[in-house]
């Protein structure tokens, strides 16, 4: 890999949402987006191909649909309609469903999952898929923004008092800060 993501781990559509750290977008170039890829390894289905701009474009147009709705909900208000309409669509583009295989040995085994669509329509589907399900998980209110200062970062508290993106950076960062402020010479 030759990106690191500040944060992965959150439901997926908040990893996606923070693909957008402060400093930029992780996910800007093909690389960058196959980079992400795999660090999710596992949590989305073979993108079936090359990562190419088709992949990327696809992928930044439901993380813009999914940051509107997002804030929409989080602060209690509907979320746009057209926001909705991309996701909807980005969903209808690739319907999943599951397909029976036989097995090797001759037992039944069932496959996780299979849609159609070109590679980028059932990546952009599974990550609408994964927004739709926090739009409408009950714990949607919960998801925080973190207090680092200039932070951007998206998450989903186990521990309700976690505050940072990543105590080792952003934590760290704000104590730091706060330990100047009391120890400026100035006194100001
Ligand atoms: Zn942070």
């Amino acid at each position: 890999m030759t990106e690191t993501f500040p944060l992965v781990g959150e439901p997926l559509a908040l990893d996606l949402l923070n693909t957008c750290p402060v400093d930029g977008d992780l996910i800007a170039d093909p690389a960058g987006l196959a980079d992400w890829l795999a660090a999710q390894s596992g949590r989305l289905g073979p993108v079936g191909g090359a990562v190419g701009a088709a992949e990327v474009a696809a992928v930044q147009g439901v993380r813009e649909a999914a940051r509107a709705a997002l804030e929409a909900v989080r602060g209690g208000a509907r979320p746009p309609a057209e926001s909705l309409r991309v996701l909807n669509e980005a969903m209808a583009a690739a319907p999943a469903h599951r397909e029976l295989v036989r097995a090797e040995g001759g037992g039944l085994a069932v496959a996780a999952r299979r849609a159609g669509g070109t590679p980028a329509r059932r990546l952009a589907a599974e990550l609408a898929e994964a927004v739709a399900d926090l739009l409408t998980d009950a714990r949607v209110g919960q998801v925080r923004r973190c207090e680092g200062p200039g932070c951007v970062l998206l998450f989903l508290p186990v521990n309700p008092r976690r505050r940072w993106c990543v105590a080792t950076a952003c934590g760290n960062r704000a104590r730091v800060a706060r330990y100047y402020a009391r120890h400026r010479p100035d006194g100001a």
